[in-house]
């Protein structure tokens, strides 16, 4: 058992983190006050390689394992969570194509998303099914030799400045997961209307609802088999999951670093924050919690690297990892004190933010189905 990263991977985390303290943490509060992330920023993002971590050298991509895109969403998030959804959203979907397009449809994608230009929502989620996702209802209905798409998702991150969409959709009659087709497609603004959706966090995030109004798609935007899209997506989730796991872990533990030093330069009662146990005993122990959570989901990615089954550690990491960081950064928070509560410093940023990583692709209740499932067997289980 070996607990360190590589060289390679210490190398890529130590020049991730200065793109973070030198470009995104600076401007974070203040692109999160304007409800958008800067297009410039995103250039930026593109030019260090971030939207290429899953696409393979050969279309021009960093071509990073799954370890490696947890460590660079890892140190983005340290910076800002928000603006980690386009680069997870960009390896998820990078993963999706890779495993199940052809040649020549990855050759028409993979460098797009790789160079940021093709900057993917995924589009899953309905007002009426959102755990229940395999009941989804959105329409593709047969128009010459392909489709056009009808219907509303909504929930959708960065759904209101992305430029593609992976859009699930119902290709057949037959019922829930095996009726439901996968298509890449551009979000052409002359069939799809969007709503961006006032959030708690995220502020910059754009979650939006997306309506599709007869959008035309060719048969060679389908992704992989016609009734199939659901379990090939799915699959894809059972690492992505992991990825979100360490964003959250990643934000709440910059909050306990913050903290920590708080309590060296802060006294109270004449001597430092830090030595009242009943103020850093609490720290210590959401420290721990996060570092547990934070193996389990290097355990999923590194489990997914050696072509092992990692479903299990993936979601459990997608439940644990997401609420202790919400009581991490919650703690941190009450530690600073008011200056905790101020706009000015990131915790309470970071804590809204956190939340959002309990319900996005999945939520504990989904996550622990899935567990329950594997552990117990269909037929025993939730
Ligand atoms: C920040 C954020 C980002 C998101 N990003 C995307 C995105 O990019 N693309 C996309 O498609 N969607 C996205 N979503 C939507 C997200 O996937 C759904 O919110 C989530 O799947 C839950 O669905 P729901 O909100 O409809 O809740 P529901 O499914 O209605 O569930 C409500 C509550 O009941 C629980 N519950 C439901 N069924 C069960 C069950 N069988 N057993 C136990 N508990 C259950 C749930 O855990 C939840 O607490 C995002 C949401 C948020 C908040």
């Amino acid at each position: 058992m070996d607990f360190l990263f590589s060289a390679e991977q210490e190398a890529l985390a130590g020049k991730v983190r200065a793109f973070v303290d030198g470009r995104l943490a600076p401007a974070a509060a203040g692109f999160d006050l304007d409800g958008r992330i800067p297009p410039e920023l995103l250039a930026d993002m593109a030019a260090e390689g971030y939207f290429g971590l899953r696409v393979p050298a050969e279309y021009g991509g960093l071509d990073l394992d799954a370890v490696g895109t947890g460590v660079v969403l890892e140190e983005l998030a340290r910076g800002d969570i928000t603006a980690c959804y386009p680069v997870l959203n960009a390896a998820l979907v990078a993963g999706v194509l890779n495993a199940n397009c052809d040649d020549t449809q990855k050759a028409a994608w993979l460098p797009e998303i790789a160079r940021g230009e093709a900057i993917v929502a995924v589009c899953m989620t309905e007002r009426g099914h959102g755990t229940d996702a395999a009941g989804l209802e959105l329409k593709a209905e047969p128009d010459g030799d392909g489709w056009r798409l009808t219907g509303e998702k909504t929930s959708i991150m960065i759904g209101g400045f992305a430029t593609h969409g992976l859009v699930f959709a119902r290709t057949g009659p037959e019922p829930r997961s095996r009726g439901v087709t996968a298509f890449y497609t551009p979000l052409d603004e002359r069939y799809v209307t969007r709503t961006t959706l006032p959030s708690l966090g995220n502020r910059s995030g754009g979650r939006s609802t997306l309506v599709f109004d007869g959008l035309p798609v060719g048969a060679g935007q389908v992704v992989g088999g016609t009734g199939l899209g659901f379990v090939q997506g799915m699959r894809g989730f059972d690492y992505s999951r992991a990825l979100i796991a360490l964003m959250a872990v990643a934000a709440a533990g910059a909050s306990i670093e913050d903290a920590f030093e708080h309590c060296r330069t802060r006294e109270a009662f004449g001597q430092s924050l830090g030595r009242f146990q009943g103020v850093s005993f609490p720290l210590v122990e959401h420290a721990t919690y996060l570092h547990g959570a934070r193996l389990v989901a290097y355990e999923a990615l590194w489990r997914n690297d050696a072509g092992l089954p990692h479903r299990v550690p993936a979601n459990m990491a997608k439940w644990w990892g997401p609420r202790a960081s919400v009581d991490a950064a919650h703690q941190a928070l009450l530690t600073l004190g008011h200056f905790g509560w101020s706009e000015d410093r990131p915790l309470a940023r970071r804590l809204r933010d956190v939340i959002g990583t309990q319900l996005g692709d999945g939520t504990a209740g989904a996550t622990k189905l899935v567990i329950a499932r594997e552990f117990l067997g269909r037929e025993h289980a939730p």
